[in-house]
């Protein structure tokens, strides 16, 4: 019999009853369509989004707008904690304590600080704006009375030198004064729990959350992690190789392996999970109900 090593083995199986924390991750839509679509799924995530939501700010190169907007409708819409996510790129200092300003005079409390990424590689940040998000937390924790969050990578950000110096990135960017890091998605859960272990030993204690990404769109979610060298588990390419020419079969085998990944995460000691909805709501909302019911899915076997 193959023994597996200790960080693969999930090691803290939570009560059959826990139920862990959601938020779920928008982004500002670009259509009336887009808008109609993403209150749609507002309201359908509303009552499973025990964490509340978190709108993006020009993610994937797209415009830095749209973010402030969103976050107010979808507090509206859905009554819960809306967390504004705050890049630093492409803003002076002034510009980007602008935007800060703007979400707490209109009561977004939580922010998620980022440096964001240049649009292309060899371009710097803004002359004049916050080179690393320490930075950012910094200023904003002695603006206002923010929640701040930060981003973490389990299986390192592609710049750092090394996951241990960027563990220590991490590190400045909590002690500046932020109260939790939410992660890239991982594909093997048990990259989060090696990554634990591993700012554990590095004197990280606050939260980390665990990103998980909805696996709808296999060659999407691929591309996104191969951008981001996020380690593309074979066994994945082989089960969604089966199924190219059957849409449906592969979206019930991505149903499975999410809820499975979901699983592992939170025996792997999660303290929320961070869902990746993207504005879609029908496999955010189906894993949020087996999580939910957890007493049920122990029942099914599931857990
Ligand atoms: P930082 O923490 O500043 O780190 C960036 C790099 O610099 C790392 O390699 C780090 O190790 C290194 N570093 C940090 N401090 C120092 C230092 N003092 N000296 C030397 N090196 C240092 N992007 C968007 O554009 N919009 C979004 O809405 C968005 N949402 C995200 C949500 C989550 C949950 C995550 C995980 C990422 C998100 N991103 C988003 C992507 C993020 O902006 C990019 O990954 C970006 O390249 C890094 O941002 P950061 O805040 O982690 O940067």
């Amino acid at each position: 019999m193959q023994v597996r090593s200790q960080d693969e083995r999930p090691r803290r199986f939570q009560d059959p009853g826990a139920k862990p924390p959601l938020s779920f991750e928008m982004y500002p839509p670009r259509s009336a369509k887009g808008r109609r679509a993403l209150a749609e799924t507002t309201r359908r995530l509303a009552g499973v989004a025990s964490a509340g939501f978190s709108v993006t700010m020009g993610a994937g190169g797209s415009a830095p707008s749209g973010t402030h907007e969103t976050a107010l409708e979808i507090a509206q819409i859905s009554g819960r904690p809306v967390m504004a996510h705050l890049i630093a790129q492409g803003h002076s200092r002034a510009e980007t304590l602008r935007l800060a300003d703007g979400f707490w005079q209109d009561g977004i409390t939580q922010i998620l600080a980022l440096r964001g990424d240049p649009p292309s590689a060899d371009q710097a940040v803004k002359k004049g704006g916050f080179s690393h998000a320490s930075q950012l937390v910094a200023a904003l924790r002695d603006r206002h009375d923010f929640r701040i969050s930060v981003a973490a990578y389990p299986e390192k950000h592609p710049q750092a030198r090394s996951l241990d110096d960027d563990i220590d990135h991490l590190k400045e960017k909590l002690d500046a004064g932020a109260t939790d890091a939410i992660c890239q998605f991982v594909l093997d859960p048990a990259a989060y729990a090696r990554f634990v272990d591993a700012c554990g030993r590095r004197g990280v204690t606050a939260p980390l959350i665990p990103g998980l990404m909805p696996l709808e769109n296999w060659p999407r979610v691929r591309a996104f992690a191969m951008a981001n060298e996020t380690r593309v588990p074979r066994r994945l390419d082989r089960l969604f190789g089966a199924f190219e020419e059957e849409s449906e079969a592969r979206r019930l085998a991505a149903m499975a392996v999410v809820a499975e990944q979901a699983r592992q995460l939170v025996a792997y000691g999660a303290p929320a999970l961070h869902i990746y909805a993207l504005n879609r709501w029908q496999m955010p909302l189906a894993l949020a109900q087996v999580l939910q019911n957890a007493d049920q899915a122990a029942a099914l076997g599931l857990r």
